[in-house]
């Protein structure tokens, strides 16, 4: 028998139902690849025993007859998500002690419907980054090498534990968080499918804010199906976050194997950026072959404010975080640094606790917020933010169901390699899924091919409001049409 840790969720759950698999064998087995695959820095915190309590109540429930959708599948859990009793700290000094009353809404969710938590993984500090190297508890290592090189990789970030877990068979899917990019570029740089839903769709109750206008939660797994399976159960409305939406959550999973014939594809001219890589114009090429083949009607379109769209990020994000990233004061969560008065209390925590990263923000945040440059910076931003929404709006008024995109400008990059003097190199990650946060689309990156290196290369696909079915059934199409990829185990 192949590996259990490899399996699908599809998969998974077939076998606990068949109960030719146990959920605690299911539990142990990923316990133990976790254990062997400490090296690559996934998880922050393994739960061994919350693992096997739950994985113990799922095969009562399996044997009862009263098995949840998720029933005894073990996931690994984003350290933004807050965890009861369990400890949650955004992998930031500021919170390293920080144990939650309560759980955040959507990993509830996931409990309720009979999922098994593995543990939490790594990310940068209060999601901040596309690379991993930021956390307080040290850079994630890609499972990915480059072919005959042993030069240690970025999964991506933020959520680069969540894709290195799931890319290394260390869990059969991880939750994320994507503010600008989080979920779907550690999901190309690691081969395995990412999903950032429409803003509203899941509940953004007792997930560590960043910037709360553009955060969502959603879905790494390895299979386009499998990520509509966890989806189900990630979303819905939750009166305790007055920003997620009252609408029925579908049955994702049957938009799977839907037909996409006839669906008008957008392809967006202004995403032929400046010194992309030529495998990524050939790997987007193809892509718009295998849509075609299926059926679809490629037309061109124009997003004629996207080259606006990181600038303004790069302006709203931090603010937002500014004024979230307030709250930690050394008062009421986490680290505390004694000070000559409480002035100089918040001082020293706050210069203690926050990561270089961070502090840049939150002083980037705090300028452009300030009475004098309010106008000039976070009001045009948001006035571009509006621009870039409505951009989206008329191509979708047209007729336009979906849009197919590249995930990332190149491959994954070394450890160290990018961001150390010019933080503008990092940023520039996200010039292909950043615009997605700004109009509070879904977007969904879905690994198509390799780079002359052997790394994992991503497409992108963005919908329209709520409408995660359309791309579901498109990505499964490439997702069939490219093959899966997996990383050689070497750690
Ligand atoms: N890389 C982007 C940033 O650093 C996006 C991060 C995210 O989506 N959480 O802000």
């Amino acid at each position: 028998m192949t590996d259990i840790t490899s399996l699908t969720i599809a998969a998974a759950r077939d076998a606990l139902k068949k109960k030719t698999i146990s959920a605690r064998e299911l539990a142990d087995a990923h316990l133990s690849a976790m254990e062997r695959a400490r090296s690559l820095n996934a998880y922050v915190l393994e739960t061994p025993d919350v693992a096997r309590t739950m994985a113990a109540r799922s095969d009562k429930r399996i044997a009862a007859g009263e098995a949840g959708p998720l029933e005894g599948i073990p996931i690994g859990v984003k350290d933004l998500f807050c965890t009861k009793d369990v400890r949650t700290t955004a992998c930031s000094h500021i919170l390293h002690n920080f144990v939650p009353a309560y759980e955040s809404t959507v990993t509830a969710q996931l409990w309720r419907d009979g999922a098994v938590m593995l543990g939490k993984t790594n990310n940068d500090e209060f999601a901040m980054g596309s690379s991993n190297e930021t956390s307080y508890f040290g850079p994630v290592t890609s499972p990915w090498h480059r072919k005959g090189s042993n030069t240690p990789l970025v999964p991506g970030g933020s959520s680069g534990g969540s894709a290195a877990a799931v890319a290394a068979n260390l869990c059969l899917a991880a939750t994320g968080t994507d503010t600008g990019g989080s979920i779907r570029q550690p999901a190309a740089f690691t081969g395995i499918a990412g999903l950032k839903p429409t803003y509203g769709r899941c509940s953004r109750w007792g997930i560590v804010a960043f910037a709360s206008s553009l955060d969502q939660a959603g879905p790494f797994t390895r299979t386009v199906r499998d990520g509509a399976i966890l989806l189900r159960s990630m979303a819905g409305h939750d009166p305790k976050d007055t920003t997620s939406v009252d609408r029925p959550v579908p049955d994702y999973e049957a938009a799977i194997g839907r037909s996409v014939k006839g669906m008008r594809i957008g392809i967006p001219k202004e995403y032929r950026v400046d010194g992309m890589a030529a495998e990524i114009e050939k790997l987007w090429e193809q892509g718009i072959a295998w849509l075609k083949a299926a059926g679809a009607e490629i037309v061109e379109i124009s997003l004629p404010h996207t080259k606006y769209a990181l600038p303004a990020y790069y302006i709203v994000a931090p603010a937002e975080a500014s004024s979230n990233l307030a709250r930690y004061d050394g008062v009421r969560y986490g680290l505390r640094e004694p000070g000559r008065d409480i002035i100089g209390m918040y001082e020293n925590t706050r210069a203690r606790g926050f990561g270089k990263e961070v502090r840049r923000r939150v002083m980037i945040g705090t300028y452009v917020l300030s009475a004098g440059y309010y106008d000039a910076y976070y009001l045009r931003a948001q006035k571009v933010r509006t621009l870039i929404k409505r951009d989206f709006e008329e191509v979708f008024a047209r007729g336009v169901q979906a849009i197919l995109t590249p995930a990332t400008p190149t491959a994954a990059f070394g450890i160290g390699e990018k961001g150390g003097v010019d933080p503008i190199e990092m940023y520039l990650n996200d010039v292909f899924t950043v615009t997605v946060n700004m109009a509070g689309l879904p977007g969904l990156a879905v690994p198509a091919g390799l780079s002359s290196e052997g790394l994992p290369l991503g497409l992108q696909l963005i919908g329209r409001p709520f409408d995660e079915e359309t791309l579901f059934s498109l990505g499964e199409v490439i997702e069939q049409a490219a093959g899966r990829f997996a990383p050689e185990t070497w750690w």
